[in-house]
């Protein structure tokens, strides 16, 4: 299978360095028109500069490529439906959107003052809900869309002094679940992808010949396929440094107690039980939670 973009316009946000250069490189160097989003701030948000993403149109042109720069902050939704606006102006349709913008707060949870918590939200979740509800309705109606959320190892399983990252990367998984569900009929999938890479947002966690390991290029792999025709809905890609696994949030079977036994000293004598993994599955929505626990209350009382 060779993936290909020819003819398709993808907007990737943050562009401008890392991660969201890398995407953007590989889009545009298979065929994509792509618009270069970049803010061009620092790690921690701070500040504004165009001559990121335009650099990074500049490599694209130069390799004979498409692609325009948007400085759109996209915490900010006037700025990202201009972004929008001049994608279809120029190329008629946005068939990708990579949610990629990020910026870091790091703080313990006591030290974290509630305007980090928001920024970093803002920036991470209200970022990908902007751009993703001004390309939604155009997507529908091209009954086609490819959207990438960005997540995080510290979302799903939780990094010291990332509380408000954990949180922002988290949501996006739940954006994930719930617009893959509502763009399925249109041919809208929605996937997010858990990167590990060297970029400026890691390159001091890290001793050096590590780092020299963890190539963006290496999660671009991954992304490219997230933003293909043949991706698949709703999943959670992890990669890194060459490695590829797959996240996914599982419920165990769990137990049924009758009404005589709800009671939290029971819920604690059950613990294991409802702990046990052996049966563990993926549920399809959230109505099948309410599903299982029914049909377990429905048997017994069938049986009394
Ligand atoms: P990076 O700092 O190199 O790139 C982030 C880019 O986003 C920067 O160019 C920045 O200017 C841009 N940006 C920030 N705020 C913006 C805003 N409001 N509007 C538009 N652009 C904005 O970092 P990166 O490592 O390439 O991160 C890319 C994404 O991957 C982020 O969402 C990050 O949280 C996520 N991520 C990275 C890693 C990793 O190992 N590097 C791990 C997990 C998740």
């Amino acid at each position: 299978m060779s993936i290909r973009f020819d003819g398709q316009v993808a907007i990737v946000t943050g562009a401008g360095n890392g991660l969201g250069r890398s995407h953007a490189l590989a889009l545009a160097a298979r065929g994509a028109k792509v618009v270069v989003n970049d803010l061009g701030g620092a790690r921690d948000g701070a500040g504004a500069s165009s001559e990121a993403a335009k650099a990074v149109v500049a490599e694209i042109v130069a390799s004979g490529g498409e692609a325009i720069a948007h400085g759109a902050n996209v915490a900010v939704m006037s700025e990202v439906e201009d972004m929008v606006k001049q994608a279809v102006d120029a190329w008629g349709r946005v068939d990708i959107l990579v949610n990629n913008a990020g910026i870091l707060r790091d703080k313990s949870f006591t030290k974290m003052s509630l305007d980090d918590f928001k920024l970093v939200m803002d920036v991470h979740l209200m970022g990908s809900v902007n751009c993703t509800k001004a390309v939604w309705d155009l997507m529908k109606e091209q009954q086609y869309g490819r959207i990438v959320m960005t997540t995080s190892s510290s979302g799903m399983y939780g990094n010291f002094g990332q509380a408000n990252y954990g949180a922002a990367k988290m949501a996006v998984v739940g954006l994930m679940n719930t617009l893959g569900l509502e763009g399925a009929k249109y041919n809208v999938r929605v996937n997010s992808l858990a990167p590990t890479a060297a970029t400026r947002m890691t390159e001091d966690l890290m001793p050096e010949e590590i780092l020299a390991m963890l190539v963006p290029e290496a999660v671009t792999a991954g992304a490219l396929l997230l933003c293909h025709d043949g991706a698949p809905s709703r999943h959670i890609l992890c990669a890194g440094g060459g490695g590829y696994a797959s996240s996914r949030i599982f419920e165990t079977e769990g137990v049924y107690l009758d009404p005589s036994q709800q009671t939290p000293e029971a819920v604690a004598e059950h613990w294991d039980e409802i702990c046990n993994t052996d049966r563990q599955a993926p549920l399809e929505n959230g109505a099948k939670q309410s599903e299982k626990f029914l049909l377990k209350a429905q048997a017994f009382l069938q049986q009394n």
